[in-house]
């Protein structure tokens, strides 16, 4: 039997790049760079839901983390997954060894290490009437050190069930450098 029983977990997009909001792409279907190497390596792979293309769909503008902040899609987060958290728990128990988590650092839910707010983006799109307003909005645009929203409950849950794994992050700001240093630990 040749299976290694290795397993990473990967943030939907990684593995299918038009999830992420439209324009929002650097590489065509999968991010081959860091996927074929690591299946060079012997991993399987779980990928987890895309919770806001499972809410707002593929035409969803670009939000910030404080947009998407709610109790709504918190609770959807967490709906999404259970039935993932439900299959590593079998594996763990089963002496898999799950290797990491590869998330999406300046997504407001895939964030690993860093994700995007800004404290006045809200409301009708069409009230932006100047260019002055709109360059005020896009300027408090910041990123900041803190998990997004999937990443958060997805640590929660795992702790709660006392299972550790590493945490990795594809920066959407320099994948090339992202990508050399995941493959540096886990290749
Ligand atoms: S970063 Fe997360 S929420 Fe954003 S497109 Fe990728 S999987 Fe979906």
């Amino acid at each position: 039997m040749k299976r290694n029983k290795k397993i990473l977990i990967l943030s939907h997009c990684i593995l299918n790049v038009n999830s992420k909001v439209y324009k929002l792409a650097n590489y065509e279907g999968s991010l081959q760079e860091l996927v074929i190497p690591l299946m060079q390596k012997g991993y399987g792979f779980i990928q987890l839901p895309c919770p806001e293309m499972l809410s707002h769909g593929i035409k969803r503008w670009g939000q910030v983390k404080e947009q998407y902040d709610t109790p709504y899609f918190r609770k959807h987060i967490k709906k999404l997954l259970q039935p993932i958290l439900d299959q590593l728990l079998d594996y763990h128990k089963n002496g898999y060894e799950l290797s990491g988590c590869i998330g999406v650092d300046g997504s407001p839910t895939c964030g690993v290490y860093k994700t995007c707010r800004a404290k006045n983006w809200e409301g009708e799109i069409s009230a932006i009437n100047s260019i002055e307003t709109l360059k005020a909005l896009t300027n408090s645009l910041e990123e900041v050190l803190e998990q997004g929203l999937l990443m958060e409950e997805f640590q929660k849950a795992l702790k709660k069930h006392d299972i550790h794994l590493p945490f990795f992050a594809i920066d959407e700001a320099n994948p090339d450098m992202s990508i050399k240093i995941i493959l540096k630990e886990l290749v």
